[in-house]
């Protein structure tokens, strides 16, 4: 399988080429050739797998540089009942060796927990395989990896906890200094593996941000230090994020003559993506419904066919704060299929987002495609939050956490009579517990490795807010290799 760009002006590459790499050169995202077709005898085979089968059967599809063996033992290694332990209190632990599974809230509705790895979100499912993909991919040749990130919570914590211990590979993670909430600061850094940096900027989030765009954009010395990124527009976070939709459709159907509908809280528009592949590959789901929170920048375009990114200055920041982003990275994927894969067009699009514009495809034949491809969407807002996560709790019993709020909110919003409807949990309601407390009236439960996470000792570094700083930080320490010993 090869992968070429959206912009159709970069050499195609390999699997493991594009593993380590951010952006095409010309500018555009990875994607496959194609995208292979499950036959129904597969279908019929996979539905009982354990994950980790399932996943060799879903991602050999699109994985032929690493041996089959080799890539068996990975995923094995990666999606264990030890790595997604963390079920609810009062949940079977059992459960967890289902890795992502279904809870029934009433016959054809479901929630698919996807949030049971180390850090409690949906990200760890990616993350975890990349950290064994890039080891393994750097063991191969001796090469080192550090890897320079900016966060504000949820995709620093994930990063580091699949990188921690890894040979290779080390992570220096900026965050804003007092700003992240008690719980994710302590997540973080109560990391003490000799790998893992966290540097806690005196800024806001903008700052770090600012700082690994510099850095990035001095060649030399992004060159001397092999700084790389685990961003969501890398093409293995997508293509792990496929299995689930096959399982979750396992877990809520009898067999494969039926249809299921996915709802999924969206930012990066990287998990509907994989949602989307799935499809693509014959699996047989009926909606893809996209939710936004008050940041709608994809509701808009489903709706009207105009993508009109926003700047930081128009970003919210809302009770879902991992869905508070304005232009989704990972979008361009789906576009280059909604336009019949025509990288000439996708060219001229993009001309005008990354010059600071927008697009309308209102009135073309693409726009009246959007229903080929089984989207929709809809948006939430802080009281839509704060009602669905207490209706649910009224009803079913179950707590969740504000982001899989959008999503049920508008799942029940745009669903069909009759087709049943998974909904995507993307982190567990104990990492928002300031809204949780505002709906409920008390505080959610965590899960028993969770506890007093807070009281353990913290390991970080303290920063001004200017490059020379990290990039002083990074050549000192690039240079210790004291976890490679
Ligand atoms: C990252 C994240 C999202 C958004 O996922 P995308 O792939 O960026 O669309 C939703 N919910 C949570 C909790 C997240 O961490």
């Amino acid at each position: 399988m090869r992968y070429f760009s959206t912009r159709g002006n970069s050499p195609s590459r390999t699997f493991t080429e594009i593993l380590l790499a951010g952006l095409a050169p010309d500018g555009g995202l990875y994607l496959p050739e194609r995208y292979p077709r499950v036959r129904p005898e597969e279908l019929a085979a996979w539905r009982n797998l354990p994950y980790h089968e399932l996943a060799f059967q879903v991602l050999s599809k699109f994985i032929d540089d690493i041996p089959a063996h080799d890539l068996e033992i990975l995923l094995a290694r990666t999606y264990t009942p030890a790595v997604y332990r963390n079920t609810r209190p009062g949940e079977d632990p059992q459960e967890a060796r289902q890795i992502t599974p279904l809870r029934t809230l009433e016959p054809g509705l479901h929630i698919l927990e996807l949030s049971n790895g180390p850090t409690l979100a949906f990200k760890d499912m990616a993350m975890q395989l990349l950290g064994n993909l890039f080891e393994y991919a750097l063991g191969k040749t001796g090469a080192e990896l550090n890897i320079l990130g900016a966060t504000s919570g949820d995709t620093g914590s994930s990063a580091e906890y699949a990188m921690r211990g890894k040979r290779g590979i080390r992570v220096f993670m900026l965050s804003p200094h007092g700003k992240m909430s008690r719980f994710q600061t302590a997540q973080m850094f109560s990391l003490q593996d000799p790998n893992i940096y966290n540097i806690a900027v005196k800024g806001v989030f903008d700052d770090c941000q600012d700082m690994v765009k510099a850095v990035s954009n001095d060649h030399a010395f992004k060159e001397q230090y092999k700084i790389g990124t685990v961003n969501s527009i890398n093409w293995a976070r997508v293509a792990a994020q496929i299995v689930y939709y096959f399982k979750g459709y396992f877990a809520a159907t009898a067999s494969n003559d039926e249809q299921v509908s996915f709802s999924v809280p969206s930012g990066n528009f990287g998990n509907i993506c994989a949602g989307h592949i799935a499809r693509m590959m014959g699996l047989p789901i009926r909606q893809l419904i996209l939710a936004t929170n008050e940041n709608d920048v994809l509701d808009e375009f489903f709706r009207s066919g105009a993508y009109r990114p926003r700047g930081t200055a128009q970003t919210f920041h809302t009770s879902s704060p991992s869905m508070d982003i304005s232009k989704a990275s990972n979008f361009e994927r789906f576009v280059f299929d909604l336009v019949g894969r025509d990288a000439a067009m996708v060219r001229e699009l993009w001309d005008k987002v990354d010059a600071g514009g927008a697009f309308d495809l209102a009135g073309t034949a693409h726009f009246a495609r959007l229903r080929e491809f089984g989207f929709v969407s809809g948006r939430s807002t802080h009281a839509d939050r704060l009602a669905t996560i207490r209706t649910v709790h009224e009803k079913y019993g179950v707590t969740i956490d504000t982001h899989t709020a959008d999503g049920i909110k508008v799942g029940l919003e745009r669903r069909e009579p009759g087709v049943p409807l998974v909904c995507l949990e993307t982190a567990q309601p104990c990492k928002f517990a300031d809204t949780i407390r505002e709906a409920l009236g008390r505080e959610p439960e965590r899960p028993s490795a969770m506890q007093g996470i807070e009281d353990l000792p913290q390991r970080f570094e303290v920063m001004e807010a200017n490059v020379q700083s990290i990039k002083h930080y990074i050549a000192q320490h690039a240079e210790h290799r004291e976890h490679t010993a």
